[in-house]
């Protein structure tokens, strides 16, 4: 019987349990995790209303999320977007332009001038020889132009990432999407080929699982789905305990041994990390110095977000919100409306917003994020309106940034990380930043194990 750790109990650690136990299920596996499961999904209700602190909703494009759902028994409670939010704006010389949600929406929005539009068309016949390490606003600008790169890739980078276009490698955001386009004769067979596979590969994995492609979030919050994770893991033996590991080593066969400042914990054959890489850096401080080093490499772009609670009579917006590029030099990365995404996030009378402000925390009081909110969104939407309350929470470090020369860094470290038999690193550091990346490469885990 193999015995898995896995270290961290965020989306990413307890699917990594999850996907390992449907593969193994005589496994013995222990999660450790020493805060709140959930790790950046962390609901809460606040006056009545849901808030979202980290992520608000998960997009699935592959159906693995509404596999595990219906697995998990949880479609009753499962909320899709709601039709009436589906504009998503990009702010543009000061007005909120609609954002275009297929290639076909490039041809009618009016973020790009007519001229590059045609750029587009033409570019869609062509062979581009990109390098690995060029950031997204250059892959952007030189496939389709600057007005793209300015108002597609950058509010796009910031709204995702917390970090501008020029500070993010194409290539390690999009890896397979970027050896498609170096090694396809057109771009337009590139695009084709990617959806194709990427379509073709969770078929044949998943079956005939039907679902809507777009945003999920459920009842309750993301945090209903990680208490689903949480029972089902403990109905499959899978114990998640509360500490903090902060030590690898070896006993005489070779096995792992993991141990926290107050215990060591019994030997196993296998451990996935998938803690934030300052934790994996102290982590094998003694072990491996070398990857201790390099690991604590990483950049993160700390991010701030604000939630805002308006009476409907005198602020509300249409739409799922808008993004702001760094061209229009405002104070905020964007704004999500929340309460016309999924239903039932705050009373009828009550408009939520939950907008994102890049920068390191410590530097802003709470009272100075909230009016930083106010004065972008009263100079946007032109309202004088002012919240009845607002709510900030810090995220530091922040996001893993995937900044040019990070594909390089990964590599070294793979390299490193094969040295150590049956040691994984996983999570957003390693796997890509969405929730969709997580289950995606938890489930490419436990495909790829032997018994
Ligand atoms: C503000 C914000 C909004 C976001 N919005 C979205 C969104 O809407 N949709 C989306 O798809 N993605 C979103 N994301 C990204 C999403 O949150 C991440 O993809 C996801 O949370 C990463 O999960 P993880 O398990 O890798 O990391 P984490 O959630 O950080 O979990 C890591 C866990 O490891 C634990 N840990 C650390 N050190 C140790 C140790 N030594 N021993 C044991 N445990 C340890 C930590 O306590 C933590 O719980 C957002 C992120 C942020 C910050």
């Amino acid at each position: 019987m193999q015995q898995f750790a896995v270290i961290g109990g965020g989306i990413s650690g307890l699917s990594h349990a999850y996907y390992i136990a449907r593969k193994f299920p005589e496994a013995k596996i222990t999660v450790f995790e020493p805060g709140s499961p959930g790790g950046n999904i962390a609901t809460e209700i606040h006056d009545g209303v849901l808030l979202e602190p980290g992520p608000d909703s998960y997009l699935d494009r592959t159906g693995l999320f509404n596999s595990m759902v219906a697995e998990l028994g949880l479609k009753d409670k499962l909320l899709f977007e709601d039709k009436r939010s589906a504009k998503r704006y990009v702010l543009k010389d000061g007005y909120l332009v609609s954002a275009p949600k297929s290639p076909l929406g490039l041809i009618t929005t009016s973020l790009l001038f007519f001229p590059e539009k045609i750029r587009i068309f033409l570019a869609m016949g062509k062979k581009f020889s990109l390098w690995p390490t060029i950031t997204l606003f250059d892959a952007a600008r030189n496939i389709l132009g600057f007005s793209a790169a300015e108002y597609l890739a950058s509010p796009f980078a910031r709204g995702v990432y917390g970090s501008e276009a020029e500070d993010l490698e194409f290539s390690s955001m999009f890896p397979d999407l970027f050896r498609k386009i170096t090694e396809s004769p057109k771009l337009k067979v590139a695009l084709k080929q990617y959806a194709r596979e990427k379509r073709e590969f969770w078929q044949a994995e998943l079956g005939d699982v039907t679902f809507e492609k777009g945003i999920y979030s459920f009842e309750g919050g993301l945090i209903t789905w990680v208490n689903a994770l949480r029972e089902s893991l403990k109905a499959r033996g899978i114990e998640i305990v509360c500490d903090k590991i902060a030590r690898i080593g070896r006993d005489n066969d070779g096995r792992i041994i993991l141990s926290s400042k107050a215990k060591s914990y019994p030997a196993v054959d296998r451990v996935v990390f998938t803690s934030g890489t300052a934790d994996l850096s102290y982590v094998f401080r003694e072990f491996d110095k070398e990857l201790s080093r390099k690991v604590a490499e990483l950049v993160y772009s700390p991010i701030n977000v604000v939630y805002s609670c308006w009476n409907k009579k005198e602020f509300s917006a249409a739409g799922y919100g808008f993004l702001a590029p760094r061209k229009e030099r405002a104070p905020i990365l964007g704004t999500i409306f929340a309460s016309n995404v999924f239903k039932g996030r705050a009373a009828d009378d009550r408009f939520l917003t939950k907008t994102m402000i890049s920068g390191d925390s410590e530097l802003f009081k709470d009272a100075e994020l909230g009016s930083l909110t106010e004065e972008s969104l009263a100079r946007i939407f032109k309202v004088r309106a002012k919240p009845l309350w607002n709510k900030v929470y810090r995220h530091s470090p922040g996001i893993p940034r995937y900044a040019p020369g990070y594909g390089e860094w990964k590599r070294e470290i793979q390299a490193m990380v094969q040295k150590h038999e049956g040691v994984h690193f996983a999570g957003w550091a390693f796997s890509g930043i969405g929730l969709a990346d997580q289950l995606e490469s938890a489930y490419m885990y436990a495909k790829t194990l032997k018994a």
